[in-house]
């Protein structure tokens, strides 16, 4: 593998993916110039490719030439017509011969090329992804980046090829064939030279309607991809509520839309191949007749008959060729502008300069915090005002909608305050650099988030060298112990798609090792909402209360439990803190809190 890496590699090496977004910026609106750009370091091959190419198609080129001296010399036989025409068949013989070895190495040095550039473009889409802000992702439907990465890519690789080396070729073919006809027949030239116009006209005048019929396939077809994505995460929903009727037939008319997306297509392009073929057939038997009409009248040699039909056959096929072609160009330029719509989007986290933070202490202070979201007029924060003391649990409560997921959100930095400000040891975290802030920082989601691997891989997720020791204090700590020992393969138990083999407070303790295993400073927990049997709802409090221990803890608390150990509940509505204060001052207080509790009870 670091082989074939070292053989893809550009001449001079540069940060591929940076400079591929460079590319993009720098010839946004012209997709060919984005594309060759995009090759920088790889141009040699292009030209090996090239010349390769050159060798391996010259008896494709030199076939009716040798065809027609042969015939004509046959024709008007001579004393040297057998020594002729063994010259000719051993020459076309090792022309043929070398084809093959040169064919490989032509396809070798395209591949690479293309390879590279393909493999760069996912890999600067997928850091780009990395880096583009959490409300990015959260709008985005993930089915459609999916397609991005893997269609669009794909498209952009095929038009490599079809750009620098069908058209290549094609052009090669198509001035091998008018050089030579010009060199032995002007009047059959001028013939030739008729054809192209017609070619010409028939092409341009399709293109426009393609490149509108293709926008609109793509556009359906990544909306289809983005459903059928979101119809299997829902399956468990939508056959728990007996909905599978209705869901497929939501999917099957997404599908229908594709199809008739897809048919405007197939039947514009069908027409467009079509015409251009039968109006180039119907050339090539006037040619036929014509050259025929020239060889009666003595103008031309017998032979050069097969010539001539030959290299118009090649013309004809080479101007087929490029209306052929056009789909796959226009579907290519579609595809490197869609690519452009993600490695371009301005959405992103933005670090670098920003000041680095060596160590945290955990102090939090929301000065006035004022946040809507970008698609929604009504603020969710409304001068938000909260301190929080080093080590303090905080736990927010209050209806759904109120705004806690938003704080926390805030707390991570995924969403920055628009008015007022939110510190961290006094800086605020619009100026810091959060990658710095986060390695002190564990999030425990709602839902927790496992991914096919071990429950070691899982636990120890971008930590590397955890002691065994050390991960059997944090099992111990986020009482999984029992769990584990319980399994014969104990840590090394894969976990299944999504931790699917686990159940619902199996997986939140994992979530919570997996918290407790860097060591943080600070804690954002979403409580899971789902209720759970007591011994579970006991065993996970237990782990709650081994990982907050001593850390700046954010918790949106759902549970009797966990409420109570919080250091101080802050009550949310509307966007503000209504109530502030312990458990037992906001109870004595009778006010808004109290009304919960005694509703809840
Ligand atoms: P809670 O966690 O208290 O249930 P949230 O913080 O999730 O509340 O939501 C607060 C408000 O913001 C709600 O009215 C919700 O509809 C809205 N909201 C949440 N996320 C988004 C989003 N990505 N885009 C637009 N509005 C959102």
């Amino acid at each position: 593998m670091k082989d074939f890496n070292r053989k893809m590699a550009p001449r001079k090496s540069f940060d591929t993916e940076n400079w591929f977004i460079e590319s993009y910026r720098r010839h946004k609106g012209h997709p060919m110039r984005i594309l060759l750009s995009l090759y920088r370091g790889n141009y040699h091959k292009f030209v090996l490719a090239v010349i390769y190419f050159f060798i391996k198609h010259a008896c494709v080129w030199v076939l009716p030439i040798v065809t027609a001296n042969i015939i004509n010399d046959v024709t008007n036989q001579n004393p040297d017509t057998v020594r002729n025409i063994i010259f000719y068949t051993v020459f076309e013989g090792l022309l043929i011969a070398i084809n093959v070895p040169m064919n490989y190495l032509y396809t070798a040095y395209k591949s690479l090329a293309t390879r590279y550039v393909e493999t760069g473009l996912r890999k600067a889409l997928v850091r780009k992804l990395q880096q583009l802000s959490i409300s990015y992702h959260v709008e985005t439907q993930s089915g459609r980046l999916h397609s991005k990465i893997m269609r669009d890519v794909e498209a952009v690789e095929t038009l490599s090829t079809q750009m620098f080396l069908s058209i290549l070729n094609i052009a090669l073919n198509i001035a091998v064939a008018l050089v030579v006809t010009g060199t032995k027949s002007k009047t059959v030239l001028v013939f030739f030279v008729f054809a192209a116009p017609v070619a010409a006209v028939t092409m341009v005048s399709f293109r426009n309607v393609m490149r509108r019929r293709n926008t609109e396939f793509r556009k359906e077809m990544e909306e289809t991809s983005a459903r059928i994505m979101e119809m299997v995460q829902l399956v468990p929903v939508t056959r728990a509520h007996a909905l599978e009727d209705k869901e497929a037939y939501k999917v099957s008319a997404q599908l229908l839309a594709v199809a008739e997306k897809g048919y405007r297509l197939d039947v514009v392009q069908a027409l467009f191949g079509s015409v251009g073929w039968a109006i180039f057939q119907l050339f090539q038997v006037v040619c036929l007749a014509f050259t025929g009409y020239l060889a009666i009248r003595g103008s031309i040699q017998v032979g050069d008959i097969t010539l001539y039909q030959s290299y118009f056959a090649t013309v004809v096929n080479q101007v087929s060729a490029i209306v052929t072609l056009l789909p796959t160009i226009t579907k290519g330029i579609e595809s490197v502008n869609s690519i452009g719509e993600v490695l371009l989007s301005e959405d992103i986290e933005r670090n670098e300069g920003k000041t680095q933070l060596a160590d945290v202490e955990g102090v939090f202070d929301f000065q006035n915090v004022g946040f809507h979201y970008k698609n929604s007029e009504n603020a969710v924060l409304h001068d938000f005002n909260l301190h929080v003391a080093k080590g303090e649990t905080i736990a927010f409560v209050g209806e759904s909608g109120a705004g806690k997921s938003t704080i926390l959100n805030m707390v991570i930095g995924f969403h920055m305050a628009q008015s007022g400000a939110v510190c961290l040891d006094g800086h605020d975290l619009r100026m810091i650099d959060l990658r710095t802030y986060r390695k002190h920082l564990a999030v425990v989601p709602q839902t927790s988030i496992l991914f096919s691997g071990t429950i070691r891989e899982n636990i120890t997720y971008g930590c590397e060298n955890v002691r065994d020791e050390e991960l059997m204090e944090v099992v111990k700590a986020a009482n999984l112990l029992d769990l584990i020992e319980s399994l014969p393969d104990g840590l090394d138990t894969q976990v299944g798609e999504h931790g699917g083999k686990l159940s619902g407070g199996q997986r939140q303790r994992i979530a919570i090792a997996r918290a407790l295993i860097r060591n943080p400073k600070i804690i954002v927990l979403d409580e899971a909402t789902s209720a759970l049997d007591s011994i579970s709802e006991k065993m996970i409090q237990e782990a709650i209360n081994n990982l907050v221990k001593g850390r700046t803890t954010f918790i949106v608390a759902h549970r009797l439990s966990t409420i109570r150990e919080a250091d101080r509940i802050a009550v949310i509505a509307d966007g503000n803190c209504v109530e502030y204060g312990t458990y037992e001052e906001l109870m004595a207080k009778k006010g808004a809190f109290y009304q919960m509790k005694v509703l809840q009870s």
